[in-house]
């Protein structure tokens, strides 16, 4: 089978025999680089085709830069902007409040899934006083097909009940006071406050941002709060909503979790994760 076409396993030696070198003494980067295709669609995107060649961040000294270092982390984010330009959240909704219940239901789902159950829901129950007034019981036939069922009702209808009896029936816009409602949780609150109402006040993490930051040694912490305060520190703030969703957006489409598509992704030749699928640089035992 041709070179290129499908993802292999990095060489242990972190460098896939046979890569090519270029210029420099750098290994050649990967498919993408080359022909400016990637995994999601036919043809080459504008912008990414400005971008080529994508080089490869070194120190001073022409040793990769430290997984941390603001250089590194700028050519991150410029790749990712020009692969996903104007990303958003995948949950479609049309107010705060509908925001809060498909964020809910998107736990240990897939937003493909919610987005096939909430528009169905918002018909059936238009305000947020209609979910008020329901018990849990009521709301589970509606979105049992989402999972975790019994709990995302409680969930749902707790929050709306808290928000007509203690914030005048609208969502708040605050942290502190998102994070009172049953089934909000940091996640959730910021998904909320960065789409709904464009406030930057953390980073979501959910099962992209933990797999990929770990991925590309933007921390080592395992636990979501960690990932989040580590991310805050590296990632502009302006840019916290943004990041998100690319990141989420990346790993939906190429660093998904079980076989990441190395060989078409733009950041790999600045990607040292143990579990590449394809590598044309050195591989850190660390990062995973
Ligand atoms: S693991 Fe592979 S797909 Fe994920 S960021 Fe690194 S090179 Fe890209």
């Amino acid at each position: 089978m041709p070179r290129g076409k499908t993802p292999r396993r990095p060489a242990r030696t972190g460098r896939q025999e046979g890569a090519r070198k270029v210029r420099g003494g750098k290994a050649a980067t990967s498919a993408v680089l080359r022909t400016g295709r990637t995994g999601m669609g036919s043809g080459t995107h504008p912008d990414r085709a400005a971008a080529r060649p994508l080089p490869v961040p070194n120190s001073a000294s022409g040793r990769p830069l430290p997984p941390r270092a603001p250089e590194r982390i700028q050519e991150i984010l410029v790749r990712l902007n020009v692969l996903y330009p104007e990303v958003t959240c995948a949950l479609q909704h049309k107010s705060a409040w509908e925001l809060v219940v498909a964020t809910i239901l998107s736990a240990q789902s897939t937003d493909v899934r919610v987005n096939m159950v909430t528009p169905e829901l918002f018909r059936k129950y238009p305000t947020l006083q209609d979910f008020a007034a329901l018990t849990p019981e009521q709301l589970q036939p509606d979105v049992r097909t989402t999972g975790f069922f019994r709990n995302k009702s409680k969930s749902v209808v707790g929050a709306a009940k808290k928000i007509v009896s203690e914030f005048g029936g609208q969502v708040p816009d605050q942290m502190e006071q998102l994070l009172t409602l049953p089934g909000v949780a940091r996640k959730t609150a910021n998904v909320v406050l960065g789409t709904w109402f464009r406030k930057n006040e953390g980073v979501v993490v959910d099962t992209h941002v933990h797999r990929i930051s770990r991925r590309l040694e933007l921390t080592r912490n395992d636990d979501p709060k960690r990932i989040e305060q580590d991310l805050m520190k590296i990632i502009p703030r302006e840019k916290w909503t943004l990041f998100s969703h690319q990141v989420i957006w990346h790993g939906r489409k190429l660093c998904i979790a079980r076989r990441p598509k190395c060989v078409d992704c733009p950041l790999e030749n600045i990607c040292y994760a143990a579990d590449k699928t394809w590598s044309t640089v050195g591989i850190h035992k660390s990062a995973k």
